[in-house]
């Protein structure tokens, strides 16, 4: 399989390199595949059933596309992830260098610094989307319906983290299957930590504006397939 990016972007670039080009007019070449919140998540959508259907273009990126690069980034989602080593981010999606601005923590919670990194991505770097997204066999969720006494052997930081969990478990389904108790505890994580996001600040104004917008997901590590939770209903906590 080849690496090779569109031709048509590769070529510009070259022929940006042969006219001698600066270096900032070199950055500003790239593909212009994402304006919206829509083709965000289009884009997602469709790097995802190439990753789930074995057809990944796993986009690398050659010298002359990696010097594109050194003056900026241009990501067009956030995605707020769970460190699972189950969930590389970037390869569920089907996404190369400079697409996705990843931030991960256990539990995929919406800590202060991972609100801080998104802030800094809807500020500076315009991004049109945020997706939290959860997965199937979440440890940290799981830790958080683990009896009190149980949480309370853990260090400080790591209950902490666990407090911010707890709260998206309350009212949990009282549902048989394992399996399926855990997807909808990962689930509500989900809705309460977007919940948390879009009740700040900088979040609430970029949505109200138009410039972004807040989606879940659920990653099934089985399948690889990521469910879209992009309606209004869906978010719901
Ligand atoms: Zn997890």
């Amino acid at each position: 399989m080849t690496d090779a990016p569109p031709p048509d972007f590769e070529s510009r670039i070259l022929d940006a390199i042969r006219r001698g080009a600066s270096m900032e007019d070199i950055a500003g070449i790239r593909p212009s595949r994402v304006d919206t919140p829509a083709e965000a998540i289009r884009a997602l959508k469709e790097g995802n059933s190439r990753f789930f259907g074995g057809q990944s273009l796993r986009p690398d990126l050659g010298a002359n596309e990696r010097r594109a690069q050194i003056m900026g980034q241009t990501p067009f989602a956030v995605v707020l992830a769970c460190s699972d080593s189950r969930v590389p981010v970037e390869l569920v999606f089907d996404q190369g260098f400079g697409d996705l601005f990843v931030v991960r923590v256990a539990g995929n919670v919406m800590a202060d610094s991972a609100l801080g990194t998104v802030e800094y991505a809807i500020r500076h770097l315009k991004v049109q989307l945020i997706m939290v997204m959860g997965h199937e066999g979440c440890g940290a969720v799981q830790s958080a319906m683990f009896p009190e006494e149980v949480i309370a052997q853990e260090p400080p930081a790591l209950r902490a983290l666990i407090r911010l969990i707890q709260p998206a478990l309350v009212g949990l389904p009282d549902i048989r299957d394992r399996k399926a108790r855990m997807r909808e505890a990962v689930l509500n994580n989900v809705r309460h930590q977007a919940a948390a996001l879009r009740d700040q600040d900088t979040v609430r104004r970029a949505e109200a504006s138009g410039q972004l917008r807040v989606i879940g997901g659920f990653y099934e590590i089985g399948s690889g397939a990521v469910d879209f939770l992009t309606e209004a209903e869906d978010l719901l906590p």
